[in-house]
């Protein structure tokens, strides 16, 4: 009897003991974060510009495409999904454009190697695309669960079957398009994130991107933290721009890609440091 008690003991204090050191790493474990852009980014086109490949003749006509002002193209493109219902296209027809858009050249390394090290990083998708393309196009790829969230503009189809686009928020922001400023974004993500985190910012912060409005919230990233802009595409010409006309204001790490296998070998250095 006094065996067995005794026994039961050394499993109970085992048990603490396991418990007590997965707490203490839990506590000491490293975490960063992962923002990636969609266009241009993950996929290898603009998905607004794909889904015109639904519409009869795969393309708009001038009237339609004249009703774009600068700083709208959210607006713009429910005047397009619109008219795009009114020509007969449904569901069926846009998720076989979406599921066929490639990925960029490299960007499935990346995956492979998040999924390898899923508990070091959290990975969030922010796009000015939609919530409908993006949400087909992962779980087409096998690539949804890899996202911790999606933070998108809202589209769902209307009782007639056509796709409907919501603006994400509004902001005050001067440089980026009325329904969409990526810094506010990110900086609301990482205030939301770290209270939830009980006070822990993230240990380091990546940026995956193309475009003016990855630009954006780019210029809050710290020196510790690294952005990868797409070469020679918008984002990387902003901060380029920036780095010459105000030198030392850019913080963070540049690393300028062609190829994903660029970012995932970056990563993947990073790591075994
Ligand atoms: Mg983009
Ligand atoms: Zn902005």
């Amino acid at each position: 009897m006094a065996g067995e008690r005794e026994a039961q003991g050394a499993i109970l204090a085992g048990g603490l003991l396991t418990l007590s050191r997965s707490l203490y790493m839990a506590a000491n474990h490293k975490k960063f974060l992962i923002f990636f852009d969609f266009d241009e980014t993950i996929i290898n086109e603009n998905s607004d510009n794909s889904v015109v490949r639904a519409a009869p003749g795969q393309k708009l006509p001038a009237w339609l495409r004249d009703t774009y002002r600068e700083g709208h193209y959210n607006e713009y493109m429910g005047r397009v999904l619109s008219y795009m219902g009114d020509q007969g296209v449904r569901e069926e027809g846009l998720r076989t454009i979406i599921e066929k858009i490639p990925v960029s050249p490299g960007v499935p390394s990346i995956f492979s190697l998040l999924r390898a090290h899923h508990d070091l990083f959290e990975v969030v998708l922010i796009s000015d695309s939609n919530m409908y393309v993006i949400e087909t196009w992962l779980q087409a790829a096998g690539l949804r669960q890899l996202f911790r969230c999606i933070l998108t503009n809202p589209a769902s189809f209307d009782a007639r079957g056509y796709l409907v686009l919501k603006p994400y928020h509004t902001h005050a922001c001067q440089r980026c398009p009325a329904n969409m400023c990526k810094q506010k974004i990110v900086s609301e993500y990482l205030r939301q994130r770290q209270e939830e985190r009980a006070g822990r910012p993230f240990d380091k912060l990546f940026y995956v991107g193309d475009g003016a409005n990855d630009f954006c919230p780019s210029v809050i990233f710290g020196p510790a933290d690294t952005v990868f802009p797409r070469h020679d595409y918008p984002m990387h010409k902003l901060i380029k721009e920036m780095q010459q006309s105000q030198p030392g204001s850019f913080k963070a790490t540049v690393v300028p890609w062609q190829s994903g296998e660029v970012i995932a070998t970056y990563l993947k250095t990073f790591l075994d440091r």
